[in-house]
């Protein structure tokens, strides 16, 4: 049985870890490869009696120490943004869901739209503090070597060293043991992460034709925008079809690039004056608070819509390599049969393919998925770039396993947690030729 539990303390925390029950920690539930319902019975195998454990409860604080914030308990995205701003300091990667937790973003190593401008939040995190199996709080660095090394495995990464993500976790850094294994190795209560300096911000957004119609300028801006990360925080993308949830009616596509205001000038003159096909009169501004009403009023209006139509979004999470955006366009354009959404991190070639199909069509959408990941496979793209895999995804994430993946896991599961209590069911489990 799955049973739930929350604590009020660190304390109780430990005390919890210390019965050493198969568990899986949580923070706001938004992982989109964990359906935190009963569907998750589907998924327990031999850990039926699995327990749900809600850190939503523990305490929580944020100070500010130079450039860096110091983040405590289950801090969501919003709170440490709204803390950042009153400090006159800014965050440079958060998920698109603010809702989501902090601490839960290095288990699921969160990326994000500004990842275009500042890499991802792996990239922000100095330190990180965590419970181990004993219950013990253990420190991690940035600045220090991940002390276990298995040569193949670091070798299987290179192909993924421009990727937000590779299909495993990087295992380089000693702050990685946290970093993207979803909680299979322990708790994590604190982290530090680098901040960057407050600016006035204003969001550009330019209209362009609807994607399965013609891409070639959405291929453009994302070749255009390159030179300019940093200077350009975001380049975002998101079709007529999710428009519409947003309350508006487009024939096209519009593509948002978050820009500081003391960038705008050079945004237009040396970036959007440039790109093929596009006509500065089809761009125009919205200020950041306009910017976030619209972005907020479209998830609640697309989750009432599956709510009531009883549908399950099934959604993809690749990037791919810059040369191929146009291959994953393409590929994209053969499933528009089915009711759909497009939306991404577009600078990045990181699209959000998301199926919103009737019941009779989820069979027929797992099927596309299955050879979508093949396909994605021989592009040598990154298969979930920032989702995580959770449970939702591990079948598809064993056509990217090598030996030395298997090896890896099965060594840092008997080091950390060898009582098998932390997700035993997450991917770190999976043994080969299952
Ligand atoms: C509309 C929408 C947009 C999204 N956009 C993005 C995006 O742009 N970028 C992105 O990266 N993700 C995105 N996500 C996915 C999701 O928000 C992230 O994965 C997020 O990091 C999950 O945070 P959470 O607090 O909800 O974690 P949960 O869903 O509660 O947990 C997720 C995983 O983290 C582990 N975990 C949580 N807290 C801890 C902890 N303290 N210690 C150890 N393990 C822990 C859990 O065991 C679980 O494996 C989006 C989701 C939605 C619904």
């Amino acid at each position: 049985m799955v049973s739930f539990k929350g604590h009020t303390s660190i304390a109780d925390l430990q005390a919890y870890i210390k019965q050493n029950r198969p568990s899986l920690y949580h923070g706001a539930t938004t992982s989109t490869v964990i359906p935190f319902t009963k569907s998750i019975l589907d998924f327990l195998g031999d850990y039926r009696d699995l327990t749900l454990v809600d850190l939503t409860g523990l305490p929580k604080k944020m100070e500010h120490e130079g450039d860096e914030v110091f983040i405590e308990g289950p801090v969501t995205w919003s709170e440490l943004m709204a803390f950042c701003h009153s400090h006159n300091r800014d965050i440079g990667c958060y998920p698109t869901e603010k809702s989501a937790c902090v601490l839960s973003g290095l288990a699921t190593s969160a990326t994000g739209d500004r990842c275009f401008g500042f890499g991802t939040l792996r990239d922000l995190v100095t330190e990180i503090t965590y419970l181990n199996d004993k219950a013990q709080e253990k420190k991690l660095s940035g600045q220090k070597h991940f002390p276990h090394e298995i040569k193949a495995y670091s070798a299987s990464l290179e192909p993924y060293r421009h990727f937000k993500n590779p299909p495993v976790p990087w295992l380089e850094r000693e702050t990685d043991l946290m970093i993207g294994t979803e909680g299979q190795l322990g708790v994590i209560t604190s982290c530090k992460l680098r901040t960057i300096s407050w600016k006035n911000l204003t969001y550009l957004f330019l209209k362009v034709p609807h994607w399965a119609d013609d891409y070639s300028i959405h291929l453009n801006v994302h070749d255009a925008v390159q030179k300019y990360r940093g200077t350009i925080y975001g380049c975002e993308m998101m079709d007529k079809h999710l428009i519409k949830f947003g309350g508006r009616h487009l024939s096209g596509d519009l593509i948002a690039l978050e820009v500081p205001l003391e960038h705008l000038e050079l945004v237009y003159e040396k970036v959007i004056s440039k790109i093929d096909g596009f006509s500065v009169d089809d761009s125009f501004e919205v200020s950041p608070e306009q910017y976030r009403k619209n972005r907020q009023k479209r998830p609640a209006r697309l989750a009432e819509f599956l709510r009531q139509n009883n549908i399950v979004k099934m959604g993809t999470d690749s990037q791919v390599k810059p040369t191929l955006l146009k291959d994953l366009f393409e590929y994209y354009k053969k499933w528009v049969d089915i009711p759909h959404t497009l939306f991404g991190h577009l600078g990045d070639a990181h699209l959000h393919f998301n199926f919103l199909p009737r019941p009779d069509q989820r069979k027929e959408c797992e099927r596309r998925f299955e050879q979508f990941y093949h396909q994605v496979a021989q592009w040598q793209g990154s298969p979930f770039a920032e989702h995580g895999i959770g449970v939702l995804k591990k079948d598809y994430l064993k056509e990217f396993l090598k030996d030395s993946h298997y090896e890896m896991f099965e060594m840092l599961k008997d080091i950390y947690d060898p009582k098998r209590i932390f997700f035993p069911v997450g991917y770190m489990n999976l043994k080969q030729g299952q």
